[in-house]
């Protein structure tokens, strides 16, 4: 008997019917003797729905309400599936994150987990019933509703299963897997059996959606078991989310390509080269509140050099004026941008014990006549920064030069 923690998504609960179908699916495993937590996000389009709602009665919706209003999608699945549960002769039970007690801080719309009581699910597994817990959402020391930000249902599943101690924690979703990049951008994009957290940090923040970031830094840190399934498929055995590059079941040394159009990029150019200037540059755009991600400088040369870095698309132009702002104070020539550009990553962990892999991705992409613009590496990743219309064609040429097609 295993104690099994199950999340499933806003599609595979989209309607009365496919939430019957979950609930078929949790009785097949507990009918084979496991304990199973069911926790579930809204109904697809759901969240969405209250959100517009809100903005039309309060156009910049006070944070508190907001949370109160959204936690009400997910207490709408939890009824519904434990009822479908009843309807097939299982006993079950529907908790809020309230009533659970996932206690959270008090960041409203984006709050973090302090901790899980774990009583009262304990109580009823033990007492035969399936744990129906809404995702997202938890209650704060003074009581007042909170969310976990969007897609949060994912890191409470891989809360409850760290707070549980499950045996696994499978994250059931549309795709059946993590794969080796976007099938939509490469048809031959397969489905990896295993793939590591570091990796898959590195995926997840590279635009493959398909964990909450949060969640997969959660379940490495309390070394949770973590499954990816298609709720779709009963065939699947998803991906499963492995901690030792020695559970890797696959030898290959990179494991996918990651992209995103997410970026633009700012050049201050004909800087004092000199100490300091790099803070008075960052300094600013930090204190405006804007992430930066790559950073390049240039050696200096005649005693000033080029300074570029890259931010979110949606602050580019907020960038920009805060750097106009500080222009004449650095001292720099000329303040440029580009918001036209992609971001495109070769991960794998086997990058460590294998040289190359950065002259394989530079020979490819200069035989295609791409243009490198910037580039950054850490030690399970090598991103280069091109020109957003040669995006997808970078990243089908490497999925094919790194042999990622093949089996
Ligand atoms: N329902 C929430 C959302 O749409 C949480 C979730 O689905 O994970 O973001
Ligand atoms: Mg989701």
């Amino acid at each position: 008997m295993a104690l099994i923690v199950q999340k499933y998504g806003g599609t595979s609960v989209g309607t009365p019917e496919r939430i019957k179908n979950v609930a078929q699916r949790v009785a097949k495993f507990k009918m084979l003797g496991h304990q199973v937590v069911v926790v579930v996000s809204a109904m697809s389009g759901e969240t969405n729905r209250l959100v517009a709602l809100a903005k039309e009665v309060q156009p910049n919706p006070d944070l508190r309400e907001m949370d109160v209003l959204l936690s009400t999608g997910e207490q709408v699945t939890i009824a519904l599936l434990s009822m479908a549960l009843m309807e097939l002769g299982l006993k079950a039970r529907s908790y809020t994150g309230a009533q659970v007690k996932i206690v959270t801080d008090s960041a409203f719309s984006k709050a973090r987990i302090l901790d899980i009581e774990e009583r009262n699910m304990r109580a009823d597994l033990d007492a035969g019933h399936v744990v129906v817990v809404a995702g997202f959402q938890g209650v704060d020391e003074k009581g007042n509703i909170t969310t976990l930000g969007r897609g949060g249902s994912d890191t409470t599943g891989v809360a409850l299963a760290a707070a549980l101690k499950a045996d696994e924690c499978q994250i059931y979703t549309d795709v059946d897997g993590v794969y080796t990049t976007d099938p939509r951008v490469v048809p031959e994009a397969r489905r990896l059996k295993t793939v590591t957290f570091e990796e898959m940090l590195e995926m997840a923040s590279l635009g493959s959606k398909v964990l909450q970031i949060r969640s997969v830094e959660f379940a490495g840190k309390y070394k949770v078991k973590l499954r990816v399934l298609s709720s779709f498929d009963d065939e699947g055995e998803g991906t499963l989310i492995t901690f030792e590059e020695e559970d890797r079941m696959e030898q290959a040394i990179i494991s996918g390509i990651a992209f995103n159009r997410d970026e633009a990029k700012i050049t201050v150019l004909g800087v004092p080269d000199r100490p300091g200037i790099a803070y008075q540059i960052l300094g600013p755009v930090g204190d405006a509140n804007i992430d930066v991600d790559m950073i390049i400088q240039n050696v200096g040369a005649d005693g000033t050099t080029d300074f570029t870095f890259t931010v979110h698309r949606n602050e580019y132009k907020k960038a920009l004026e805060v750097l106009k702002g500080v222009q004449a104070h650095i001292g720099a020539r000329e303040i440029t941008g580009d918001d036209r550009i992609a971001k495109v990553s070769v991960v794998g962990v086997g990058m460590r014990s294998h040289a190359g892999i950065a002259s394989t991705m530079f020979r490819t992409l200069a035989e295609e006549g791409i243009n490198i613009q910037m580039i950054s590496t850490s030690e399970i990743k090598i991103s280069v920064v091109i020109n957003e219309k040669y995006m997808e064609l970078a990243v089908r040429v490497l999925h094919k030069a790194f042999g990622l097609e093949e089996a």
